[in-house]
């Protein structure tokens, strides 16, 4: 079984292992076949991607009623978490992955899978125009035509490379199982490469110095890994050169993973100090050059400077697929960064399309308002203001419904909105009562960052958990179109909206230490959060190789997806 995992992987790699900016630019197919539907009587849908909201929608869709069409360039599931464990071989691609008609064997819904990348949305003809990335010997079969009654786009994103000159030529990418393998091999060559007897002991330094570009979670956790690989394992192997390695975090930012709680921050700052990864805050990269990168200091006069590297990776965020911002032009989304859907998943200005996952993110235009009704309603006396007291219990109820509050709070370093209030109308905490123009005020400096899910797996997941479980009491609330008792008052929609559940995060940094947190303000960071995160992927059937070498073991069970990732 683990051999025919390796052999998928190989497979679909074939001509898209760049995948974040390869993807073909979307064109027409005129002449492309239209595939048939297997039962013309069932409502089709048609899912477009293998990632974490699409395998989740799947998962959890039992309604026999529809015909399912899967289509994606990936014929498998990877769990990217633990992508950066892949790089250095502490994991071994073949754990994480799991072929998607693995997966949809087991169901008892018409599913069917097709390897191939949707290049265009027809969303007024409800078609899909696609093109198979196995490209040898087709003779112009690889295109053709999907028609959809419903359609799911869950297609992930690309990296992001903010058009920075000569990024997409020299650096490596961390989105999909193919890069964390080539990662891998481009650290040992740079080994052999500086053990080569010609290379003089200046190009032996450039050589093996590692870059890494964000300070986010994976560029750390990158970094975190590299570290204990090099001082682990290559120094006995490479013992002639160990003393030349040298790994560097270069962040626009003042820290390094800054959606993080500030004492998860300051202590990987210092940690990453004490073991000699060197940190390079307030660095903005400008331009890569095959051996040099050059970085532009953010204080400083914006003096910019260049370093010789021997490997870089780019990790600096996430972007949009061609394919996809040509869809939001056609639907007057244009100027946006994701698709906007409303809060029950579904694509602004279209009918019976849907979107989930990095793909897409939730206009909620009401937050405002609904925030404005959770003060409204503790305001018990009707007198526009709140007590101390009165106004933390709003503030839990609003990170409860609105996480993405509670972290946007986090990543400015702030325990919550008093610190935000205090900033807006210099009152101080304990004495002051707040009043509901102040707490609007103060509002409106988050209100974009609270449209805005984080793009995680642990959102994809409960999306697609939500939607499937929408499409299973389908036709049961077709038939009660007013919906349960306690939504009347809603009226408009037949199901709750969705509402994401942030359930916490995982930040391992290396050396057997991981950092927690976990709802509740709680932080946890050590070797017994590191069990914690090894105890949570552990039941998920992922094997650790201690010595890195290969071992067998085959990731297996999803559960119900909503809990998975190393945010869990
Ligand atoms: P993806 O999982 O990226 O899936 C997109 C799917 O669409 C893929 O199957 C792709 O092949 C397919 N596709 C692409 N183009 C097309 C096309 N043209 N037509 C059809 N299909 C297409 N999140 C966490 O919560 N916790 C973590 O610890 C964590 N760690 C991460 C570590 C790394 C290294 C990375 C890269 C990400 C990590 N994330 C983590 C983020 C998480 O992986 C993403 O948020 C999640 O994968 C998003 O799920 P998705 O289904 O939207 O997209």
């Amino acid at each position: 079984k683990a051999s025919k995992m390796l052999v998928v992987v190989a497979v679909s790699g074939g001509g898209y292992v760049a995948y974040a900016e390869a993807t073909p630019e979307p064109k027409l197919i005129s002449s492309a076949p239209v595939i048939d539907r297997v039962d013309n009587k069932k409502q089709k849908i048609v899912v477009l991607g293998t990632g974490w909201a699409g395998t989740s929608f799947l998962r959890n869709l039992k309604n026999p009623n529809y015909e399912v069409q899967i289509i994606s360039p990936r014929n498998y599931f990877a769990f990217t978490p633990l992508l950066p464990s892949v790089t250095c071989g502490t994991v071994e691609a073949r754990s994480i992955v799991e072929p998607i008609r693995n997966i949809v064997r087991k169901k008892n819904v018409d599913v069917q899978f097709t390897e191939a990348a949707c290049l265009k949305i027809d969303a007024q003809n409800n078609k899909i125009y696609c093109h198979s990335n196995l490209e040898n010997n087709l003779d112009g079969q690889e295109e053709f035509v999907v028609d959809y009654d419903y359609l799911i786009i869950a297609v992930g994103a690309n990296v992001n490379t903010f058009n920075t000159p000569g990024v997409m030529e020299n650096c490596h990418f961390l989105k999909e199982v193919e890069d964390a393998q080539k990662i891998r091999r481009t650290v040992i060559d740079c080994f052999e490469k500086a053990s080569l007897p010609t290379v003089s002991d200046e190009e032996k330094k450039r050589i093996l110095h590692f870059a890494v570009v964000g300070g986010g979670p994976t560029g750390v956790e990158f970094a975190a890994e590299l570290h204990d690989f090099v001082n682990e394992d290559l120094v006995k192997l490479y013992p002639g050169v160990k003393d030349l390695v040298r790994i560097t975090i270069l962040e626009a930012g003042d820290h390094i993973l800054n959606m993080f709680d500030k004492r998860i921050t300051s202590f990987a700052e210092e940690k990453f100090q004490r073991e000699g990864i060197d940190l390079k805050t307030g660095s903005m990269v400008v331009k890569v050059t095959n051996k040099e990168i050059f970085t532009k200091e953010m204080k400083n006069g914006g003096e910019v400077s260049a370093m010789p590297y021997g490997m870089a990776l780019w990790s600096t965020g996430i972007g949009t697929r061609p394919f996809i911002k040509d869809f939001m032009t056609q639907v007057g989304q244009g100027n946006r960064r994701a698709l906007a859907t409303d809060e029950w998943l579904r694509v602004e200005g279209c009918d019976k399309v849907y979107a989930i996952g990095d793909c897409a993110t939730i206009n909620q235009r009401k937050v405002m308002e609904d925030i404005a009704a959770i003060f409204r309603k503790a305001d018990k006396d009707n007198s526009g203001t709140l007590t101390i007291d009165e106004y933390e219990e709003v503030i839990k109820d609003i990170c409860e419904r609105y996480p993405q509050v509670e972290l946007y709070l986090k990543s400015k370093q702030m325990k919550n909105m008093v610190d935000l209030l205090k900033e807006t109308t210099d009152v101080s905490k304990g004495n002051v009562e707040f009043n509901i123009e102040d707490f609007k005020t103060a509002l409106s400096k988050v209100d974009s960052q609270m449209k805005n899910l984080p793009a995680t797996a642990q959102v994809a997941a409960q999306q697609g958990v939500y939607l499937a479980k929408c499409f299973n009491r389908m036709e049961e609330a077709e038939k009660n179109p007013e919906g349960p008792l306690r939504f009347r008052g809603e009226g408009r929609h037949r199901f709750r909206p969705f509402r994401y559940k942030h359930l916490g995060q995982f930040a391992p940094l290396g050396g057997e230490q991981t950092a927690a947190q976990l709802p509740g303000d709680w932080v946890s960071i050590g070797h017994s959060s590191q069990w914690l995160w090894y105890s949570v992927y552990a039941s998920m059937g992922v094997i650790w190789t201690p010595r890195r070498e290969a071992v067998g073991g085959t990731w297996a069970c999803l559960g119900s997806g909503g809990h998975c990732g190393s945010n869990c």
